[in-house]
């Protein structure tokens, strides 16, 4: 049950947060819905989950539309967007986790209408099979977004690797989390930098203790 699972994840969002003294308050969940149907999603959004997250754009707009009348959900677009469909998708959105390339933002500086909340996704591991800036790259990448004013980076995202270890984890959340501060404090206009996008259903729990502002949930909620 979809109401069951989101106690167990909020349970452990607080029991996170105690561990290392933070407020619940500081950390938003966003409910990713990528896998189910309009169904669910109505059923979470109807839980109180107001951040929503989607990967894919055909189905992120088909739920946006059947949802109209949900009119406090913020809309996450989360993972990789090709830009011949930025143009369908970046004025319908809230917050854009995946901004990794110059030629993406301008072309969303292109076909943006308003200022798009951008986090600029970061590989900290390395990896190769990673989407996303290198840590070494980041500074020099963030200050050339400010050509672009319809984009405004309001933090970093991350994925850990795929099997990685709880020690990993910590890690390269740890090193996100110090990222961010070092591009925040620059105290760019442009990029505030103030938030972490990082965390998912198997490490949520390590992401909010290294400092996750937002972590992105889906399997933990719908699991049966
Ligand atoms: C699918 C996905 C998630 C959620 O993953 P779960 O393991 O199902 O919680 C989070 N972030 C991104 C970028 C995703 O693609």
């Amino acid at each position: 049950m979809i109401s069951d699972n989101l106690r167990e994840v909020q349970q452990e969002m607080q029991d996170s947060c105690a561990l290392v003294s933070r407020s619940s308050e500081e950390i938003t969940l966003i409910g990713v819905t990528k896998t189910v149907g309009i169904n669910q999603t109505i059923e979470l959004a109807n839980q109180g989950v107001n951040h929503l997250a989607e990967n894919r754009v055909d189905q992120f707009l088909s739920k946006k539309e059947k949802m109209s009348d949900f009119t406090d959900i913020a809309w996450h677009f989360i993972g990789n967007l090709q830009r011949r469909k930025v143009k369908s998708v970046i004025n319908e959105i809230d917050f854009f986790h995946a901004l990794d390339s110059l030629k993406l933002g301008n072309e969303i500086q292109k076909r943006a209408d308003k200022t798009i909340r951008c986090f600029v996704e970061v590989n900290v591991s390395g990896e190769d099979s990673k989407q996303g800036i290198a840590s070494e790259e980041l500074e020099t990448f963030i200050e050339q977004l400010a050509l672009f004013d319809k984009i405004k980076v309001v933090g970093l995202m991350t994925m850990a690797p795929l099997g990685s270890t709880k020690e990993q984890q910590h890690e390269i959340f740890a090193r996100l989390k110090h990222l961010q501060e070092t591009i925040q404090e620059k105290k760019w206009g442009f990029a505030p930098c103030t938030q972490t996008s990082m965390g998912m259903s198997n490490d949520f729990p390590v992401a909010i203790q290294e400092g996750a502002t937002f972590i992105r949930v889906g399997t933990a909620l719908f699991k049966e």
